[in-house]
């Protein structure tokens, strides 16, 4: 009678650690369906730096024989996307705030890029889907977007736009473009070449004598690029920091804690409700063993 008192107890543990499971399995459901927005739009979110990182041929000298003309172009597209995804992190934010205009002569006004209106004209419809603003014809990944650039639309490159790449060495591109840090040794006379070029971009672009915000913007940019030219430690690139774009995530966030926190309370509810079955069906089960006990 014991053992089978025991087998009741079996069967109730059994059918307990089921019912356990089979709360567990909408739980696990619901939480990767309220997540996958999250998954996502995260990668959707990460779309603009795809869009200014790319894929591009690494280094490459873009040549485009099409057409009666032959026309080519010596500037990495890459590049200058780094380039120009540093300028916008790492300056325009202290720009905007002292509401001061570029001057068309500064090498890092918009309009000077060679590659500014082509890669206006690209619309990332998603992770494979590139298209292309001027014909509207679909390609599975930037670059092959980037070689439809360069074979049929190489015209509409801006004449007198110049190479953004060429002032990479100035603004630190290989940390955009590569986000593991690469050990290399460092070369004193590459790096002052480089603080050179950083600093008269400082005085063209930020010239001290022209207003109180130019020379604030002169000392920043000094700061924020220059500095870190040197093979002796101490400063490092970007020390004032860039654009702070985490108030979007914090706000995902809480909209889904929000989502989340009812779905659960009322898994728990239902859990305890199908506990509470179990251990009144348990009684039920140990009550008739008793039962059937007493006549031996
Ligand atoms: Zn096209």
């Amino acid at each position: 009678m014991e053992k089978k008192r025991r087998i009741g107890f079996e069967f109730i543990n059994k059918n307990d650690r089921n019912h356990r499971i089979t709360l567990l399995i909408p739980l696990i459901c619901s939480l990767l369906l309220l997540y996958s927005p999250l998954l996502v739009s995260s990668s959707v979110d990460s779309s603009p730096q795809t869009n200014l990182q790319g894929t591009g041929v690494p280094g490459s000298s873009v040549q485009t024989q099409e057409g009666p003309h032959v026309h080519e172009v010596h500037c990495s597209r890459e590049r200058s996307r780094a380039a120009w995804s540093v300028i916008q992190e790492y300056l325009m934010p202290y720009v905007e705030r002292e509401k001061y205009q570029l001057s068309s002569q500064c090498k890092l006004h918009p309009n000077n890029d060679l590659f500014r209106d082509q890669e206006e004209h690209k619309i990332h419809v998603d992770i494979h889907e590139w298209r292309c603003g001027y014909c509207k014809k679909s390609f599975r990944a930037e670059n092959n977007l980037d070689q439809h650039f360069d074979n049929r639309h190489s015209n509409l490159l801006k004449s007198n736009g110049k190479c953004l790449a060429d002032l990479c060495g100035a603004l630190h591109c290989d940390l955009m473009m590569d986000t593991k840090s690469r050990k290399s040794k460092c070369n004193p006379a590459a790096a002052a070449k480089n603080r050179h070029l950083c600093e008269s971009l400082a005085d063209s672009c930020f010239p001290v004598n022209h207003s109180p915000s130019a020379s604030r913007l002169h000392d920043l940019f000094l700061r924020q690029f220059c500095d870190a030219h040197t093979c002796s430690r101490g400063s490092k690139p970007f020390a004032k920091g860039g654009r702070k774009n985490t108030s979007v995530f914090y706000l995902a966030i809480s909209i889904l804690t929000l989502m989340l926190l009812p779905i659960f309370y009322t898994l728990v509810y239902l859990y305890q409700s199908q506990m509470r079955r179990g251990t009144q069906e348990l009684k039920r089960i140990s009550k008739l063993g008793h039962q059937k006990s007493k006549p031996s």
